[in-house]
């Protein structure tokens, strides 16, 4: 057993003793010895007189001791026959712990969430000393979604389990290289589980690390090809790990990112030549099998030019690129980025800092859109500290000469539709950006009244996040896109794909029609931190899954043709 194993072991023998009810210092007592293993820089190995270890104590010390021999514990084996296992599982609602856990057991029988359902149901809960009448409905609350969790998870979430997943896999030497896979690669919304392919040499090592470094709650299954692990996180999201030799790698990645439509065209591509086309590579005839060095290589093997994962839906993407390459959006054609916020109003950095980074990701252009005023939460800016901000870019700008930083503002549209600063303001800026952050519940045509007088003023260039929804959170309001759109193309101004991984706002089948309708789109981080801007390359995966091409989204221009763009909005 390593380190973590056994401190994982003190742990539990810990949360065994709380829920039995033991005298607190008893259980003070494997919490410390875990620590003082934890802050203990030698392996356990190393470590010889355990009990000298200041914070191990003689009971601690035979305890890890055993564990170290045996690989298990005579005194948490006796805890586990004592005490139904599925208590463990009630330390995923909010607000339980060992103590309230072992309470509700001992005092009213509760050992699973059908019997604590029960108990809150029945109001014994709140009768227990030290919860309330809130508590029992908060947990009768959470037991009730529970039922009903969503199968699918937003990619927020999601994306940020695949991150620690990536920070752990860069830390296995074994692993030669890795992507994500499935639905995640493809920027889907929502999806049900994670995937990566991984090149290893040595699948049973990389496994092992895995199991080892990551929050598992059960491995589900292990073998050369694949693992798959269900983690120990509230949705218990699974990930499915395929391991990957190098001459198979492209082939793997390719079949495992899908879509299954897109997969099935490919098949129906190869079987017309007498071939067939799986995660190991292609198989002709003969039983020969061809590998490939990379995706491209694949689909230029078929004629076709290279197919962006996000563009892999099964619909016409294959005919399309057989006649040549896709005009569809990059990261790289993005030339900077128009929606910002500093400390003046609530972002985490000042101006100059957030200019320095957009400018070190190599971008020519930069907008600073902080809040207006009615927005108070937000610190928005009154007319005097506006232009203050005004005179202030103008003056970092005169360090650049490779970068130009726009002076801009994301100004409310109030509910009464009425804007937020009189257009004597709103002519000395570069660029406005209108949107919604009030009044959630009104109507329709309230919502769309505001959103016409938005797009009706000289100097709105953009409306951001148009529909004002929070991926897994909330809808947003009662906005009619397909008119929104009408009048974007009628007073030539842009809409905003919102890039935050919260918001990616436009959905990628709105912008489909913005396109279309020939309205110009802006794809913006509306980064409020440095991190934030990384969004940008989720962002262009939205567009290109909408299938946008780059001359139609203005940050993708050089920046004269931006600047042509602020000043000639047709006036209304
Ligand atoms: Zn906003
Ligand atoms: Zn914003």
């Amino acid at each position: 057993m390593n380190k973590k194993q056994i401190i994982n072991q003190l742990d539990t023998i810990a949360l065994y003793l709380e829920i039995k009810g033991e005298n607190p210092f008893k259980v003070a007592a494997y919490h410390r010895a875990g620590l003082a293993l934890e802050n203990d820089p030698r392996s356990m190995a190393g470590m010889s007189d355990l009990s000298k270890i200041k914070g191990i104590g003689k009971s601690t010390a035979q305890v890890i001791e055993e564990l170290m021999a045996q690989g298990e514990s005579s005194v948490l084996l006796a805890l586990e026959k004592d005490i139904p296992h599925s208590l463990l599982d009630l330390l995923r609602l909010p607000g339980l712990g060992g103590k309230k856990i072992g309470k509700m057991y001992r005092e009213l029988g509760v050992v699973d969430r059908d019997t604590l359902k029960d108990a809150c149901e029945q109001g014994k809960v709140s009768q227990l000393a030290g919860f309330g009448k809130k508590t029992e409905e908060h947990l009768l609350q959470s037991l009730n979604e529970q039922l009903h969790r969503p199968k699918e998870l937003p990619i927020p979430y999601m994306l940020d389990l695949a991150e620690k997943v990536e920070r752990v896999l860069r830390s296995i030497e074994t692993v030669s290289r890795f992507a994500h896979a499935g639905s995640l690669r493809r920027a889907k919304e929502k999806m049900k589980d994670l995937d990566f392919v991984i090149e290893t040499a040595d699948p049973e090592a990389v496994s092992r690390q895995l199991i080892e470094k990551l929050p598992i709650h059960e491995v589900v299954g292990q073998g050369d090809a694949k693992m798959t692990v269900q983690l120990d996180d509230p949705n218990q999201v699974s990930i499915d790990f395929r391991f990957a030799t190098q001459e198979i790698y492209a082939s793997m990645l390719l079949h495992f990112t899908g879509s299954k439509d897109h997969n099935v065209l490919l098949r129906r591509l190869a079987k017309e030549r007498n071939e067939k086309i799986s995660e190991y590579g292609i198989e002709r005839e003969d039983g020969s099998v061809q590998t490939f060095k990379s995706e491209e290589d694949i689909y230029r093997y078929f004629g076709m030019s290279f197919i962006p994962p996000q563009a892999r839906e099964g619909k016409s993407e294959l005919d399309l690129a057989k006649k040549g390459p896709l005009n569809l959006i990059k990261l790289s054609d993005i030339k900077g980025d128009l929606h910002m916020h500093s400390t003046w109003s609530d972002g985490s950095h000042t101006i100059s800092e957030m200019a320095e980074a957009m400018r070190s990701r190599g971008y020519l252009y930069a907008c600073l859109t902080d809040h207006s005023q009615s927005l108070r939460v937000a610190n928005g800016l009154s007319s005097e500290r506006l232009l203050e901000q005004n005179e202030k870019v103008k003056k970092i700008n005169e360090h650049y000469d490779d970068f130009t930083l726009f002076s801009g503002i994301e100004m409310d549209i109030l509910p009464d539709g009425s804007l937020d600063y009189p257009n004597e303001v709103l002519s000395r800026l570069d660029f406005v950006i209108a949107s919604i952050h009030s009044s959630f519940s009104q109507d329709k045509k309230q919502i769309m009244k505001r959103l016409e007088n938005a797009c009706r003023n000289p100097y709105v260039r953009l409306i951001a996040h148009p529909t004002g929804r929070m991926l897994g959170k909330r809808h947003g309001y009662a906005v009619d896109v397909s008119r929104l759109i009408e009048l974007a193309k009628e007073t030539g101004t842009a809409l905003e794909l919102n890039a935050s991984r919260f918001r990616l706002d436009l959905s990628s089948e709105w912008l489909s029609k913005v396109q279309e309708a020939g309205v110009k789109i802006a794809i913006n981080t509306d980064s409020h931190s440095l991190k934030m801007m990384e969004d940008m390359k989720l962002g262009v995966e939205t567009a290109i899954r909408a299938g946008i091409e780059p001359q139609n989204v203005i940050n993708t221009w050089p920046t004269d043709r931006l600047m042509d763009f602020f000043k000639n909005k047709k006036a209304f």
